[in-house]
């Protein structure tokens, strides 16, 4: 069996009251530029994994903020009530699936961003280096949290 095939990784909030676990490997882990994205972070971008709903267990407290996206979907951020850390997020356009932020995950560095998602509002102060696929907004082909 191949190494990956049961791979479980764990993450946390700033100050540990939230914990989580998640199986496999992620769908896809994207910088994601949007308005939202750089408000909930206080960052230029947030960096998110998407992993199936199922294979994502949440253990502490947890707090919510809910808002419409522009192409009307409901996002949903889920953070630390205590610290305030991102720790996940879901899109009722993609029902099945989390999106855990990346620094949220203790042993991130095995992960590798794959695509830049809207740069239209990337900040100048805000560069991602290498050839990412980069698109100005939310591509079709792959459902995730957005603007
Ligand atoms: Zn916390
Ligand atoms: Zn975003």
């Amino acid at each position: 069996m191949n190494e990956h095939t049961l791979r479980v990784y764990q993450g946390g909030c700033l100050c540990s009251a939230v914990r989580y676990e998640v199986e496999g490997q992620p769908l896809v882990v994207a910088h994601c530029h949007c308005e939202s994205c750089q408000r909930g972070s206080g960052a230029g971008h947030s960096t998110g994994a998407m992993f199936p709903a199922d294979k994502f267990k949440l253990s502490g407290p947890i707090a919510e903020y809910k808002y419409k996206s522009n192409n009307g979907n409901e996002v949903t951020r889920f953070f630390c009530p205590a610290c305030g850390s991102p720790v996940f997020g879901r899109n009722s356009g993609a029902k099945d699936y989390v999106t855990v932020t990346l620094g949220t995950i203790d042993n991130s560095n095995e992960f590798e961003p794959q695509v830049v998602v809207f740069a239209r509002n990337q900040k100048l102060w805000d560069v991602i280096e290498g050839n990412l696929p980069t698109f100005d907004a939310q591509p079709d082909w792959k459902p995730k949290e957005d603007e």
